[in-house]
């Protein structure tokens, strides 16, 4: 079993103990020891010199297939309107071989368009080659004629959104070429583990559940996971009689079951998170001003007492402020645990109901630096309570911060500074009575642990303090962005190292 001796590290204090320097044990893939000048047992040693060390850093929502399959997709990210996405799309393709393979094109935002792009012009630009444009938020999908047969799909004029979009999404990512090829697989786990990540919670739309322990058998052994299950997959996984937390057969202790996903409502890139009060600036004839649930309240609630009955956690899906409220209705009425996922947009009287119901908010900090001039224009009336991660904190919810990757970059760091900061750029914060200190933000990225004996062997080495703080949030985010990264460890095993001298 893997075991090791880290010497002489400034061991971070998460619940605002003094910064200590001590060793640390690993055995058995666990925390054995932590103390001055330890025993050695002959096991590898690894001298800190100086780093500071913390538990390793997990990423509560990831979409992990498509993220690592996202690194050779065609980036769409700030085209004006559908003429240019149009545009850029062909110049990629014609510096691309033929493969027939379908190919994905990602990142454009539906409401920073004038209007919707049409299957038409999309052929036009693509010719034969199948090609998928994602918006930015997942949350729509624009499909040419080649792909839409591809996939057995109907002739269409317009992209699909939402539920219809979602069951697309699911076929695309199951085709046999959307699988990440194991080169794939290893080159983007070893960009995780650079900068920090010893797990992810998987929230991919295929099967996550079954793709993970296939992976760590073909040797991607880098990370932890927690696989989801979305509703459509619900059946098989309580035939197979999985609960949340069981390890999964052939991860090697490495892959757990996870929660069950439910997407209750859209998003606001494309005004369909479900609010109290409508969108600014709506069309007075729009079908649904305020965005809409994707789950009637009786669905909703017959698939919670189900998941609950599996003995499956539960992880539901709430942007708008009416679809958080409901979403913590159901999760009380149906008695289950588990987590709102983003939580972005609360009533004031919603806030203190994560910790007393024992709710998990899972929220993406750099969301909020991505959809700040968005939120402006359309909810400009509530953006006082748009990522109200200091309120939740102070309410003593239990908060976990990850990226919604590829929607954002999974950089542990990214998430920790913005919601340090709440700017990306040179504007002040936004809402800056809603930030957290680093101590916070660090301490809701290691899924709940303590550098302890007993905890999991995860740890991270760090070049730098992480609560090290500027004259200024912007000084202290910049810090925190380019954290550098000097050894990461999982289940006592190196699974990056960049010191001098390394394990020996
Ligand atoms: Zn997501």
């Amino acid at each position: 079993m893997a075991a090791m001796l880290v010497r002489e590290a400034h061991l971070v204090g998460l619940d605002g103990e003094a910064e200590r320097v001590a060793d640390v044990r690993l055995e058995g893939g666990l925390i054995a020891e932590v103390g001055r000048r330890l025993r050695s047992y002959g096991e590898p040693e690894l001298d800190a010199a100086g780093c500071w060390l913390i538990p390793g850093l997990w990423d509560a929502h990831v979409h992990a297939t498509q993220w690592v399959r996202s690194l050779g997709w065609i980036d769409v990210a700030g085209c004006a309107g559908p003429e240019q996405a149009c545009a850029r799309i062909a110049t990629a393709l014609a510096g691309r071989p033929d493969d027939g393979r379908l190919i994905t094109a990602f990142g454009f935002r539906a409401t920073a368009w004038p209007r919707a792009g049409t299957v038409a012009e999309l052929d036009a630009a693509t010719g034969a080659r199948p090609v998928v444009v994602m918006s930015g938020d997942a949350h729509c999908g624009w499909l040419n004629s080649a792909a839409l047969t591809r996939l057995g799909l109907p002739p269409r004029t317009g992209p699909l959104t939402e539920n219809d979009w979602f069951a697309v999404a699911a076929q695309v990512n199951a085709l046999p070429e959307a699988q990440p090829t194991l080169a794939e697989l290893h080159a983007a786990v070893a960009r995780l583990s650079a900068r920090g990540l010893v797990g992810i919670v998987d929230m991919e739309f295929s099967d996550a559940y079954l793709a993970w322990p296939r992976r760590v058998s073909d040797g991607v052994r880098g990370l932890r996971v927690r696989a989801s299950v979305y509703p459509h997959q619900l059946d098989e996984v309580i035939a197979r009689g999985w609960r949340t937390g069981d390890a999964l057969p052939g991860g090697d202790g490495l892959v757990t079951m996870g929660p069950l996903k439910i997407i209750s409502d859209g998003s606001l890139g494309t005004r369909t998170a479900w609010c109290c009060a409508p969108y600014l600036g709506m069309a007075a004839d729009d079908p649904h001003p305020c965005g809409a649930a994707n789950y009637d309240h009786p669905t909703l609630a017959t698939l919670l007492t189900r998941t609950r009955e599996a003995g499956l956690a539960v992880a539901v899906h709430a942007i708008g402020d009416r679809a958080n409220q409901v979403a913590l209705d159901v999760l009380a009425e149906a008695g289950v645990t588990g987590s709102i996922e983003h939580a972005q947009l609360l009533r004031r009287e919603d806030v203190a109901r994560f910790a007393a119901l024992g709710v998990t908010a899972s929220v993406q900090p750099a969301h909020l630096i991505d959809d700040r001039d968005m939120a402006n224009r359309v909810w400009a009336d509530r953006t006082d309570r748009l990522f109200p991660v200091r309120s939740l904190l102070d309410a003593g919810a239990r908060l976990a911060l990850g990226s919604d990757a590829p929607v954002a970059e999974p950089d542990p760091w990214l998430a920790i500074a913005a919601a340090v900061h709440r700017s990306g750029d040179d504007r002040p914060a936004w809402h800056p009575e809603e930030s957290v200190t680093p101590r916070e933000a660090l301490a809701a990225s290691v899924d709940g642990q303590r550098l302890v004996p007993g905890a999991p062997g995860d740890l991270v080495l760090l070049g730098a303090d992480p609560l090290w703080q500027g004259d200024s949030a912007a000084e202290t985010a910049a810090s925190l962005r380019s954290m550098p990264v000097r050894a990461t460890i999982v289940a006592g095993r190196p699974t990056y190292l960049a010191m001098a001298g390394g394990a020996g």
